[in-house]
């Protein structure tokens, strides 16, 4: 069955580089801080991905190296510098130019604060080649659920009911909502987390079975999967 054309794409590790930016963000802070490697890796690590809530973040960075400033500033500067350092890949940026090019719309459905996901994408260039996003924090409803979905389709003038994709590299927010939203989807593993099935959490309304349409190493084959189709 052929589907809508609408491609909707996570942001954080799908269309950017979170991990590299966060990775130059902490080389920085330690840098002016006169922190060592062990530091900037004990940083790394407990960020975990971008999993762990900001501010529980920084409330440990705060006490671990006893730095004066209060958590709600170091939160601030962090989010104020972090988009700043965030980069779309040139050669993701052509693909979705070539996805839009071939008839697709495409759309960001993001959980995260709104100055922060917007910062993003205003500054890594994906605001001139897609049609539309939803974040998180600016409205009332976050990934997995399906309005998030819903709410970045409606911007790119496409209804979900008619299908489309979702791609991205987290398997409850972007697989089973996706699915849940109704749409196929494509997992990005990112060549070092080998899809393994859904995680054993409690209350997550998945069938065991529940999987993605194509498992793909990063965006750029994603956008392959998709112009194939
Ligand atoms: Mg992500």
């Amino acid at each position: 069955m052929i589907v809508q054309k609408l491609a909707l794409f996570d942001l954080d590790d799908t269309l950017v580089d979170r991990l590299a930016a966060f990775r130059r963000w902490v080389a920085e802070f330690t840098g002016r801080r006169g922190l060592s490697k062990q530091d900037a890796a004990w940083m790394i690590e407990l960020d975990a991905d971008g999993s762990l809530p900001t501010e529980e973040f920084f409330a440990a960075v705060h006490e671990r190296f006893g730095v004066p400033e209060p958590v709600d500033m170091l939160w601030d500067a962090y989010r104020v510098r972090m988009p700043e350092l965030v980069v779309c890949p040139r050669p993701v940026l052509r693909g979705l130019r070539r996805l839009r090019k071939a008839g697709w719309r495409v759309g960001i459905v993001t959980n995260g604060t709104a100055a922060h996901q917007r910062g993003k994408i205003y500054r890594s260039g994906l605001v001139d080649v897609v049609d539309g996003w939803a974040i998180s924090g600016e409205e009332r409803s976050g990934k997995p659920g399906p309005q998030l979905f819903q709410i970045a389709a409606r911007r790119c003038e496409a209804n979900v009911r008619d299908g489309g994709w979702m791609i991205g590299d987290d398997p409850v927010d972007d697989i089973v909502g996706g699915v849940f939203a109704g749409l196929r989807t494509i997992w990005i593993d990112r060549g070092i987390r080998p899809w393994q099935g859904l995680p054993d959490l409690p209350g997550l309304p998945a069938p065991p079975g529940l999987r993605p349409d194509h498992v793909v190493t990063d965006t750029v084959g994603a956008i392959k999967v998709l112009l194939g189709q």
